[in-house]
């Protein structure tokens, strides 16, 4: 499929249905605990624990992050059952920053802006202990006025045809810039993924990127507009230099993975024996070696 990058004027991301994660605010400790104490640490019944450990368990979760193979042509990604988050944003959104952080990890994202990989297809696994139950796709940036039309072109064909048709696509996280806001080429992309958000339920969350440059004001009227864009949910402040976010992002991103993988587990556990046995055997992707 080759995309017309032409403008599309009233090209407003409403989403069809509500997506599934509420829009949340900052999980705060809500029984914060004693300052001092020698007795064993007290027990806290409030959910805000639960969140805690929920977050630092996405946050180690994210870590494990590695990469695993690039591709300049759809057809050569290793076809997976796996979950797989896709993150895209124009250049210099500040989306390299954005996976480096939520993995902890200083060049994982710079791998993709090696000279001969920056329109190539990232993809990472994600799993602990050798194995991996998640995949993370980092998508070329887009709208870099010197990239050669040509490139241009290429970039259109093999974005276009990711986000349509991959079919392990679980989630998409678009990192824009406030500053900025979503130009034409974001507002294409989101065009194109809505209707698989509509009619397959793919995920979709809209970060904010560089909000430490951003007042209080500002931050909360590109919020507003935004999660209009959003239709309603799933846009989020995000910032890398001040920590804003990150834990927020990464509990999205687990939470879709673990939806992902029930869903697939009832599909296999309702399939006949050997077809679940072949559909299985695709859910451990090739080493990166
Ligand atoms: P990419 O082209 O989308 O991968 O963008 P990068 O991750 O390379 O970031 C582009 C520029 O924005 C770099 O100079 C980053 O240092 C800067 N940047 C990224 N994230 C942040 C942030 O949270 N705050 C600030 N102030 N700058 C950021």
């Amino acid at each position: 499929m080759i995309l017309q990058w032409a403008p599309l004027p009233q090209a407003r991301f409403t989403l069809e249905r509500p997506l599934s994660f509420p829009a949340s605010g900052r999980i705060r400790v809500l029984h914060p605990p004693p300052m001092t104490s020698i007795r064993p640490p007290v027990r806290y019944d409030g959910q805000a624990t639960v969140a805690d450990a929920e977050a630092k368990a996405a946050m180690g979760w994210m870590h494990t992050a590695r990469f695993l193979t690039t591709a300049a042509q759809l057809h050569h990604l290793p076809q997976l059952e796996l979950p797989e988050i896709a993150f895209v944003g124009r250049s210099n959104a500040g989306k390299s920053t954005c996976i480096n952080t939520l993995a902890q990890q200083k060049q994982l994202a710079f791998a993709s802006k090696k000279p001969g990989r920056t329109q190539h297809i990232n993809l990472f696994s994600l799993g602990r202990q050798g194995s991996t139950d998640a995949i993370l796709a980092d998508l070329p940036g887009y709208g870099y006025a010197a990239v050669p039309m040509q490139d241009k072109i290429r970039w259109q064909r093999v974005m276009g045809q990711y986000l349509a048709s991959r079919e392990n696509l679980t989630g998409v996280v678009l990192l824009c810039d406030p500053r900025l806001g979503l130009t034409e080429l974001d507002e294409l992309l989101l065009e194109l993924i809505r209707p698989r958000v509509a009619e397959e339920g793919l995920k979709f969350l809209l970060l904010l990127t560089k909000a430490d440059k951003l007042t209080r004001l500002e931050a909360d009227k590109a919020l507003q507009i935004a999660r209009l864009n959003a239709g309603g949910g799933h846009a989020m402040l995000f910032s890398a230099l001040k920590r804003k976010g990150v834990d927020e992002a990464a509990l999205h991103i687990r939470k879709w993975v673990e939806e992902a993988t029930a869903e697939n587990a009832a599909r296999l556990a309702a399939l006949p024996v050997e077809d679940a046995d072949d559909a299985a055997s695709g859910t451990e992707p090739p080493s990166a070696d």
